[in-house]
């Protein structure tokens, strides 16, 4: 039996019906400014102090954390456990506008009134809210000249989505849907850009990505956190979709997977193994720096024990798997033993069904 849209859970709604609240209300609460491009964003998060906790323990997961701490636990630590928040980087605002035009398009508009016109329309309306009251808009001082090449940038990117598909002829059941489960004892949150109802009844899960597409080694790695939506519907909806795709909207092009039972199995495996990580770095086992090639993106370099301010060629190695260094450690970085259990990056027994 479908679900019943209107009893799907909070941050969902059929599509034409009119907005309860703003479905892009964040979870977190405003920021305080902090440091300089650091900020606090979840202060006293966590449940509080485990017994004989040296840190409180987050509430819960979500994929964006799950993938954090596999990256980097320090880095994960600084997030989800410190509350600091890294500087605001055009690229986020940028994926956060084209979110928000693409989730008007199908929250506001039915069917046959979805176009490309409306939706870069919604991107500009967007964009002038954001400059009244956006604090990561605003961080970033932009002139005139650059916020016209940021909506420019962002109507490209609409336009690349309209090169996907056609919104007119997709029936969705949620928009920024928010799930929530326990799972395995771990609570395990998300949220979904968009629940598809196709006409067979099936469900498919929609994730849009304003970044690149990830070479074809790493397509599957890229199904981790999508996957884990298949597994908040499943637990939540009572129906596991019976697709999940990931809509790249720079190339443009689409990859999408069928969840299968081997998948969802080795995602709720992972989570406990995750969580169980967590838990043992919060008490005492610390959470170690963990160097690779998104140090250079990372906004908590400063504070990085690995670094010391210093370049990262005073570390002694830079590889993922010997590059780990006791956080507390200045430089010079001494491997040490990290907390991070084997944990599968990719979902096996699912076949990827378009490549870009
Ligand atoms: S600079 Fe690298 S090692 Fe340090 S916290 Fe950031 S991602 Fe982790």
């Amino acid at each position: 039996m479908l679900p019943d849209p209107r009893q799907l859970p909070t941050g969902s709604s059929p599509t034409g019906s009119s907005p309860t609240g703003s479905p892009s209300t964040p979870l977190l609460p405003p920021t305080s400014h902090l440091r300089p491009g650091i900020t606090s964003t979840e202060p006293g998060q966590g449940q509080g102090q485990g017994q004989g906790s040296c840190h409180p323990l987050p509430r819960s997961l979500s994929p964006s954390k799950i993938a954090t701490f596999k990256d980097c636990p320090l880095s994960f630590k600084f997030s989800y456990i410190d509350g600091l928040k890294e500087a605001p980087s055009i690229h986020a605002v940028k994926g956060t506008l084209v979110h928000r035009a693409l989730e008007r398009l199908f929250w506001e508009l039915p069917a046959g009134q979805r176009s490309l016109e409306r939706a870069c329309g919604f991107a500009e309306s967007e964009l002038n809210a954001m400059t009244e009251d956006d604090p990561d808009l605003d961080a970033l001082e932009l002139d005139d000249s650059r916020l016209a090449t940021l909506l420019r940038q962002s109507k490209t990117l609409i336009d690349g989505y309209f090169h996907l598909e056609d919104p007119d002829t997709i029936y969705s059941a949620g928009i920024e849907m928010a799930l929530e489960a326990d799972i395995g004892g771990t609570r395990l949150r998300g949220i979904i850009d968009r629940l598809d109802m196709n006409g067979d009844g099936n469900l498919t899960i929609t994730d849009y990505k304003t970044g690149r597409a990830p070479s074809s080694k790493f397509e599957r790695a890229r199904f981790h956190g999508v996957n884990m939506y298949a597994l908040l519907c499943e637990e939540v909806i009572g129906i596991r979709p019976a697709k999940v795709q990931l809509l790249y909207l720079q190339q443009p092009c689409v990859l999408s997977m069928e969840p299968s039972d081997q998948a969802i199995r080795a995602i709720r495996k992972n989570i406990s193994a995750l969580w169980n990580a967590v838990v043992k770095a919060c008490d005492g086992g610390g959470f170690l720096p963990r160097i690779s090639g998104l140090c250079g993106w990372c906004g908590f370099k400063d504070l990085c024990p690995a670094y010391n301010g210093a370049s990262p060629t005073t570390v002694t190695s830079t590889t993922p798997a010997a590059g780990r260094v006791a956080a507390g450690t200045p430089a010079a970085g001494t491997a040490t033993h990290n907390s991070i259990p084997a944990i599968p990056t990719t979902p096996t027994g699912s076949a990827i069904t378009a490549g870009c």
